[in-house]
């Protein structure tokens, strides 16, 4: 767990989150503020900064984290759905502990 991230914090139930699903690598948690109708997030338990940090070794979680995209999309009534991954403040990343955004429903963000 890194100190003074949020994600971590939520993966840790430090901070309260509107979870969807979880398990031993991952968790998965409603947007605090959406950018759709549905918009949840896909992270990691471990502290990984971006999708640029990530290396050979992270190879199975991010395609785990990937792979659980349609299943969530699925069980939340999605019959489609955009993925997005924000990397690094020019790619527009907020929060420095990657995540898959997953968004439906509904209003979707054009890009
Ligand atoms: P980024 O821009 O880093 O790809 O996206 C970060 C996302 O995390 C944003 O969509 C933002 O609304 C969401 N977020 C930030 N803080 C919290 C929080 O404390 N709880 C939840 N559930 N989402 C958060
Ligand atoms: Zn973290």
């Amino acid at each position: 767990m890194s100190e003074n991230c949020i994600f971590c914090k939520i993966a840790n139930g430090v901070i309260p989150s509107k979870k969807i699903y979880e398990d031993e690598d991952v968790i998965a948690f409603n947007d605090i503020n959406p950018s759709a109708r549905i918009h949840f997030l896909i992270v990691p338990k471990i502290h990984i900064e971006s999708l640029a940090h990530c290396e050979t070794q992270h190879q199975t979680l991010v395609g785990k984290m990937l792979l659980l995209a349609p299943k969530l999309a699925k069980e939340q009534g999605l019959a489609g759905f955009k993925t997005l991954i924000n990397t690094g403040v020019d790619g527009g990343q907020e929060v420095f502990h990657i995540h898959i955004h997953v968004l439906g429903g509904g209003n979707l963000p054009k890009t």
